[in-house]
């Protein structure tokens, strides 16, 4: 089969417009309400955004910017031009502002140390928080598509509050903001796709596999049956593998528990599956990309030990059963992800900027962005602001960024809290020393990406009876319908003539020859900054022609705007069997590099080596605590 023309794919409708969205225009607001505009000359049939914009919307209301967001233009080649080329900037403007807390980053961390400053020096302390990006929330953003008539959300990073180990402090934080993950719990009616009759699915498609199948109830985690394997296009030794692996009796049973550990914590699961699965190299790489989702890694660099506690096969040959997949996993969400987490805690610090705002109606609530920088205002929020240097000085801190203009200025503060990724701190703070820097470099984030595609209704996949499909041949390992979320006061009519979201989610698998971790994150990351919007563009439109095509989808009609949340600094970086050692207490990287340093403390969830918000809010409270001896 030819693969379909761009023409074909509905790429030809908005290539001026498109690359627009692509430059610095995203940067700049005016410009940026042309991106928004990208993608809805196909929405033929509904409110054009053109004239959402001309009336309440604000012109450059973050959220409802589609194209490339998540890292988007303008936010982070300043940080770059300092962190790989050693740029040297021109002396900054002098000193015209000072406050109590200077606050570098805006992400879940940093508006926490925010709250905990407040708490600990008192309500009236005057704070800046400065942010590289046009929104603030780092990763927990949201996406607003108005494109269908009303507003459809979408989560355009942090996915859910993952609660089964909250800390006393977060349990506190939560309450304070009155969050209650239990209700949110009963307020939603989604589970990852894994409602509709014939999901789980998995998709092969033509131009990996030579031909575009679906094949539904299928998950290769559960025992998997001859006939589902029947329905794998590979070759015929690949599926007879398959067949003895999933089929085969225990016979790894006799080895002793230390020689299970030392045996799966030390070997790759692929290698696991192909040395004791006798698994082909084709059937191997049905794995590849299963965990691009929730690790943010490729398989390869997961150790059997972790693959299988995840739930991948491999336990039966020990002698286990098999688990089942009953979704008991406690998380709760919002119709923007954890978008709405930083929105309530926004509107906490600067109640003038939404002011009414409550847990029960913050998803729907619009926020005046002019006014979270406003003068005299106690905490003050500067977006588009790039934090290229802070040191100590003989009254605190001094601050220099690169301002929205491009302006280089300079503030001082009594404290700063750096709740930054922290791998760039060691280039803000040149007075570091070695030990601490080389520790906070350790921090290497995984990329991600989380593509939401406006479809004009769910209709092709009701049809087909899926709402997840996992596509292994593909860019965008999974995709989902998001709906079916009542919390924050967001209701959508569950029905599928209405216009959805459905999100393309992963990470993008490193180059072959990058064999350490480190190479493996970095090689993925430069590939993600290499793709540009039309690349994930005709990607999309290409898989949903292949695979919602036969169902009805016209790919050229049914599409009505797409915006590519691209995180190249994606998760913490956590600790991998394969890949780190066994770090003494207080000795491992984070411990070292969170350390007080001066004035300045250090939060961010790469503080606690670990990707959750949960710990992003614990950190910024340990942050804030490392500055008790100053009150
Ligand atoms: C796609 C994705 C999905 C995720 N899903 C989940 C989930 O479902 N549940 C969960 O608990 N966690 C999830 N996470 C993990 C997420 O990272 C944390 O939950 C949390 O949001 C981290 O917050 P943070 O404030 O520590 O860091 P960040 O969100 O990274 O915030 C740091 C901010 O500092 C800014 N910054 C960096 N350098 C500078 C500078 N020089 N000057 C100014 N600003 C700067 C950054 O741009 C960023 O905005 C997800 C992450 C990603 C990427």
């Amino acid at each position: 089969m030819k693969k379909p023309s761009d023409k074909q794919l509905g790429m030809h409708h908005t290539i001026t417009r498109r690359d627009f969205v692509q430059g610095a225009a995203v940067a700049i607001g005016a410009a940026a309400q042309a991106g928004t505009l990208s993608l809805s000359q196909t929405a033929t049939a509904s409110a054009s955004v053109s004239e959402v914009a001309q009336g309440a919307m604000p012109a450059d209301y973050p959220p409802i910017k589609t194209g490339m967001r998540g890292s988007h233009s303008g936010a982070y080649e300043i940080a770059h031009a300092l962190a790989r080329e050693g740029a040297e900037f021109p002396k900054p403007e002098p000193i015209q502002e000072h406050y109590d807390l200077i606050v570098v980053g805006a992400g879940i961390s940093g508006l926490a140390a925010a709250h905990y400053y407040q708490q600990q020096f008192g309500p009236d302390a005057k704070i800046l928080l400065l942010e590289n990006h046009d929104d603030f929330g780092g990763h927990a953003k949201r996406n607003e598509f108005h494109q269908s008539g009303d507003m459809v959300l979408s989560l355009g990073g942090t996915h859910n509050l993952e609660w089964w180990s909250f800390s006393d402090n977060v349990e506190a934080f939560m309450a304070a903001h009155g969050v209650d993950p239990e209700l949110m719990r009963k307020q939603m009616d989604f589970a990852y796709g894994r409602d509709a009759p014939n999901s789980p699915a998995m998709w092969f498609d033509q131009e990996t596999y030579g031909v575009s199948r679906l094949v539904t109830n299928f998950n290769l985690s559960a025992k998997l049956t001859s006939d589902d394997i029947d329905k794998i296009p590979i070759s015929d030794a690949g599926r007879a593998s398959l067949n003895r692996f999933y089929g085969s009796a225990p016979h790894l049973e006799d080895w002793t528990e230390a020689e299970a550990e030392d045996t799966l914590s030390s070997i790759s699961y692929p290698d696991f599956l192909r040395q004791y699965g006798g698994l082909t190299e084709d059937a191997v790489q049905l794995f590849n990309k299963e965990e691009h989702g929730s690790w943010g890694l490729e398989m390869r660099a997961l150790s059997a030990a972790e693959a299988i506690w995840e739930g991948y096969p491999g336990a039966h040959l020990f002698g286990e059963g098999w688990s089942e997949d009953s979704f008991g996993y406690p998380v709760a969400m919002w119709p923007d992800g954890n978008a709405s987490l930083a929105r309530l805690m926004v509107a906490k610090l600067m109640p003038h900027s939404a002011p009414d705002v409550t847990a029960d109606n913050v998803a729907i609530a619009r926020f005046d962005y002019s006014a979270l920088d406003q003068k005299g205002a106690d905490v003050r929020l500067r977006l588009n602001s790039t934090v290229i240097g802070v040191e100590n000085t003989d009254e605190g801190v001094s601050v220099t960024y690169a301002s929205p203009s491009g302006a280089l200025k300079k503030v001082s503060a009594r404290h700063s809290v750096l709740a930054c990724y922290h791998s760039i701190i060691p280039h803000l703070c040149p007075a570091m020393a070695d030990t601490q820097k080389a520790a906070l470099k350790y921090q290497v984030k995984f990329p991600m990406i989380l593509t939401n595609v406006l479809l004009r209704n769910s209709e092709a996949l009701d049809k087909l009876g899926v709402d997840a499909v996992a596509c292994p041949g593909r860019l965008h390992a999974r995709l989902f319908l998001f709906k079916g979320l009542h919390t924050g006061g967001y209701e959508r009519p569950d029905s599928v003539e209405e216009a959805v979201s459905l999100v393309f989610w992963g990470s993008i698998s490193p180059p072959e020859n990058a064999i350490d971790l480190r190479s493996q994150l970095r090689g993925s990351r430069q590939k993600l900054l290499d793709l540009s919007f039309e690349d994930f563009e005709r990607e999309v439109r290409t898989v949903l022609d292949g695979l919602l095509g036969p169902a009805g989808f016209e790919v050229s009609e049914d599409i009505l705007a797409i915006t590519v949340n691209r995180w190249p600094h994606g998760y913490s970086y956590e600790y991998m069997q394969l890949w780190d050692p066994e770090w003494a207490p207080g000795e491992a990287p984070h411990e070292i590099g969170r350390q007080r340093f001066g004035s300045i403390v250090i939060a961010n969830a790469d503080a606690g080596a670990s990707a959750y918000t949960h710990v992003a809010i614990d950190q910024a409270h340990r942050a804030v605590a490392d500055l008790l001896d100053d009150t």
